[in-house]
């Protein structure tokens, strides 16, 4: 069992980046502080406890969140397991710091007391209820990022516990959390939550997807890298610049695809996917009349979330066309400042 006393230098050159020296001795207090608070406290897998949350102020920072959210990260459970107060919280870091910790706490209560009402699986409109409940009762929307940032280490640490609490806590993460990082319009962390807890709700699918997957990467690959040297060359050539990216399909986006269109695995692995970044909306168009001149489009596959944005304000344009042999090829296109 390592002490992440011992990491704290490494985390801390991590976090550091693009922080002012008065943010960084700000977070390193609180490290210390957090290590002070959980000491001797484990987690089922024996590690100490305060791993978790250095590692939830660590996805918090991936998430560019600010400075008083990563210290509010690092304290998320001290108020609720150990005998630190709010009122010490605010003392040692500020109100708004101790305001963060206050509403995850508030969350986790909300949660739990659902988990009492409830029995194995929420319906979906208590589902729904919950999620409008924890949404209404936080002020503060970095509350709910910190939120899902805990839920996604514990989703990540989930193999340490025993199967029937794996099974409930994937279970809730798909019918709460993930909605509501939907909902926020954080994307890296819904597809990671969805693919996590499919994995544990439904694993034999989830590896036979998994190891299809991998088998064919390696010529997906080629054929991706093909398609983006030729659509760079076209966006180009009629002046539009871009950034184009191979998108890696997710697990569960493929399942639920595979559901909902009633095709077969064999009909989905085939589908490769790139996105297309853009400086304007203007552009988006452009490069849209681009990818439909030189590829057929299939009809049925085009959706214009920039025109009509979805109710999380989602916008991007969405196309299928069939590419080089034959192959389907989806298409988002989108701005930079969508993610
Ligand atoms: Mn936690």
């Amino acid at each position: 069992m390592e002490l992440p006393a011992d990491h704290v230098f490494a985390w801390m050159e991590g976090i550091s980046a693009g922080r002012e020296q008065k943010d960084i001795l700000r977070i390193e207090k609180a490290a210390h502080f957090a290590i002070a608070a959980h000491e001797g406290q484990v987690r089922t897998s024996g590690e100490a406890y305060v791993n978790h949350t250095f590692a939830v102020a660590a996805i918090v920072h991936e998430l560019g969140l600010d400075t008083d959210v990563v210290i509010a990260a690092l304290l998320h459970d001290s108020v609720e397991d150990t005998p630190v107060t709010l009122e010490q919280i605010a003392v040692e870091f500020g109100n708004d710091v101790s305001h963060l910790v206050d509403g995850v706490t508030k969350m986790e209560v909300i949660q739990e007391f659902a988990d009492h009402q409830g029995g194995k699986s929420q319906q979906d409109a208590k589902a729904e209820s919950l999620r409008k409940m924890m949404l209404a009762m936080v002020d503060d929307v970095r509350v709910v990022l910190i939120k899902l940032c805990d839920r996604l280490h514990n989703m990540r640490t989930l193999g340490a516990v025993n199967i029937d609490k794996q099974k409930r806590v994937a279970t809730e993460t798909l019918e709460i959390f993930s909605p509501l990082a939907n909902r926020l319009g954080v994307w890296q962390v819904k597809w990671e939550l969805e693919d996590l807890a499919f994995r544990y709700i439904e694993p034999d699918i989830y590896k036979s997807i998994a190891n299809k997957l991998a088998e064919r990467r390696v010529t997906r690959q080629q054929f991706i890298d093909e398609f983006i040297a030729d659509l760079q060359t076209g966006l180009t050539d009629q002046g539009v610049k871009a950034e184009i990216k191979g998108r890696v399909k997710h697990i569960y986006s493929i399942w639920n695809k595979m559901q909902k269109k009633d095709l077969e695995f064999e009909q989905l692995f085939d589908v490769r996917a790139v996105r297309v970044l853009v400086d304007s909306v203007q552009d988006c168009y452009a490069a849209l009349g681009i990818i439909h001149t030189n590829w057929k489009y299939i009809a049925g596959e085009f959706d214009d979330y920039i025109a009509t944005p979805k109710e999380n304000n989602y916008r991007s344009i969405h196309t299928a066309v069939i590419g080089p042999n034959g192959k389907v090829v989806e298409v988002q296109i989108r701005t930079h400042e969508i993610n």
